[in-house]
């Protein structure tokens, strides 16, 4: 008879596990406490502008075109994408614009023209960016660290011989400071830190690795915008036969033996052969795994930053802006020391703009745009958030408007606001954390939590706070890890 599986949860690693293990012959059940999938990487309406939750950008799309492939289905009829020209545009208040290219050539001479003499080292950047990549996706981002056999393959033993050359053991701002002069290319690299929430001034060098992804690789948009990666592969599973229960908030796993044997919700029962909590690891402890202690690593965790965000409708188009946008702080290090040490929000923060509608035409009504600005925050230890977000409010309509030379406040029409307190409870992410533990030490790579568990049988787990880590890629790279540790 056909295992059955639970999945706890239909993020978007919770969706591909799905795929994956119903192609492998399992039956599988996707217990979620929404109302639709895709939990970050969903999206609503206001009015009559579509908005996405959370994420934005969007690179690795052959990580969704492997899961169609491994179902051998041809994912076409399901998924389009397209890759942006320019990943992101980025503005200083001094009236430096630099437009940072998908593709590299086109990036260094934009750093050519834009900062004069650095292109060589930029070039050089990238190029062990994408060495360093590639040594450590076998190890760090494709395979469970605590598996004995991770270690003893080809790559393992390459990644090994070549440790110092990744840059593990030095932060990301002295490893720009040691390649760049410019100050506002050191930012620039510098902000990478914020992919996996961390500050740019604790987390290892090794993310740097991100300049290949980016710059090399590219950076991409959905054809229906970037919630259509959860839709998508929320079609595939219906018709591979993936059963969804949504508004199904599962209060506990149910273990006999030292093994997990179901689920249990609204003290109902259901049974299953194997379990996987796509669920905040944190809160799969707290919750449903109660009398259960939590490894020591996840108990004195710190959480990784949160964000606070302005969806806002635009009545207007603005041309002097792209799809992502930049507007930095004048104060790199001082804007992290806020999030990290005061756990507050500077007054100059940088601020993030989107707008998916410059490119998906039906996100907003003609003439308009839908704009999702994201500010960096700390995560909720109880601060007064109504107070922060009317300051970060009126500071950041000064910034946008005094860098794009127009007051936009009056274009407003529509808006929604988050803070960290409705991330945690519209996707159960402890204390609103984007990417679950932040990566602000040097080893922080070694210390997220594994993929399974050690103490109970038949129990697996999956999504941006487990191991290889938070993000569209790495949530992927997760399922792909459980699938493969389910035989
Ligand atoms: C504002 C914001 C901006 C971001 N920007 C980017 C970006 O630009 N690029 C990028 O790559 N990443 C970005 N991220 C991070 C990215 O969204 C996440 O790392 C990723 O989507 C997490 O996916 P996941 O599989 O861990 O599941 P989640 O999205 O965390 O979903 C978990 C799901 O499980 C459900 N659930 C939880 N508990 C239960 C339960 N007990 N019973 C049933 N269901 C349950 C939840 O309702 C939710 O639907 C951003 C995140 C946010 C919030």
């Amino acid at each position: 008879m056909k295992k059955k599986v639970i999945i706890i949860g239909s993020g978007i690693a919770g969706l591909a596990l799905s795929i994956r293990l119903k192609s492998k012959g399992y039956n599988v059940d996707v217990f979620e406490k929404n109302e639709n999938v895709g939990g970050k990487l969903s999206d609503f309406y206001l009015d009559n502008f579509r908005h996405d939750f959370g994420p934005k950008l969007f690179t690795m799309p052959n990580l969704i075109e492997d899961i169609f492939e491994d179902a051998g289905v041809n994912i076409d009829k399901y998924f389009k994408y397209d890759k942006l020209d320019i990943a992101c545009k980025y503005f200083w208040d001094d009236g430096h614009i630099f437009n940072a290219y998908s593709d590299s050539q086109k990036f260094i001479h934009e750093v050519h023209t834009k900062f004069n003499k650095e292109e060589n080292m930029v070039e050089e950047y990238i190029f062990n960016s994408k060495k360093k990549f590639n040594l450590v996706k076998k190890i760090f981002l494709e395979n469970s660290l605590h598996k004995i056999s991770t270690y003893l393959s080809l790559d393992s033993v390459k990644a090994i011989l070549n440790f110092l050359k990744l840059n593990i053991f030095i932060s990301l701002n002295s490893l720009n400071k040691r390649y760049f002069k410019d100050e506002k290319l050191i930012q620039l690299f510098n902000r990478f830190a914020t992919y996996n929430g961390s500050s740019p001034y604790l987390t290892s060098g090794i993310m740097s690795i991100i300049q290949h992804l980016e710059h090399d690789l590219g950076v991409f948009m959905p054809r229906k915008g970037i919630s259509d990666i959860s839709y998508s592969l929320y079609n595939l599973a219906i018709d591979l036969g993936v059963k969804f229960h949504f508004n199904s908030e599962i209060d506990s796993i149910i273990i006999k033996n030292k093994s997990a044997v179901g689920v249990s919700i609204n003290k109902m029962n259901h049974k299953a052969d194997i379990i996987i909590s796509n669920m905040d690891i944190n809160l799969t402890y707290d919750r449903l795994l109660k009398g259960y202690k939590k490894p020591f690593f996840i108990k004195n965790y710190q959480p990784s930053s949160s964000a606070v965000v302005f969806y806002w409708n635009m009545n207007k188009s603005f041309s002097n802006i792209n799809v992502h946008n930049i507007i930095f702080s004048r104060d790199q290090k001082k804007e992290f020391d806020y999030i990290f040490n005061k756990k507050s929000i500077y007054e100059d923060p940088t601020v993030y703009i989107c707008s998916t509608s410059k490119i998906v035409k039906e996100d907003a009504p003609t003439g308009c745009e839908n704009w999702f600005i994201l500010i960096n925050s700390p995560f909720d230890s109880g601060q007064d958030w109504k107070k922060i977000k009317k300051t970060l409010r009126n500071n950041i309509i000064k910034k946008i408007s005094s860098t794009l030379k127009v007051d936009i406040e009056s274009n407003i029409v529509g808006e929604k606001i988050l803070t960290p307190i409705e991330i945690e409870i519209e996707t159960l992410s402890k204390f609103g954390s984007l990417y679950g533990s932040s990566s602000n030490s040097l080893q922080s790579a070694f210390i997220r939590h594994p993929n399974f568990s050690k103490k109970i049988n038949n129990l697996y787990f999956c999504g941006g706070s487990v191991h290889p880590g938070g993000g569209i890629p790495l949530c992927l790279n997760s399922a792909k890890i459980v699938s493969d540790l389910i035989n």
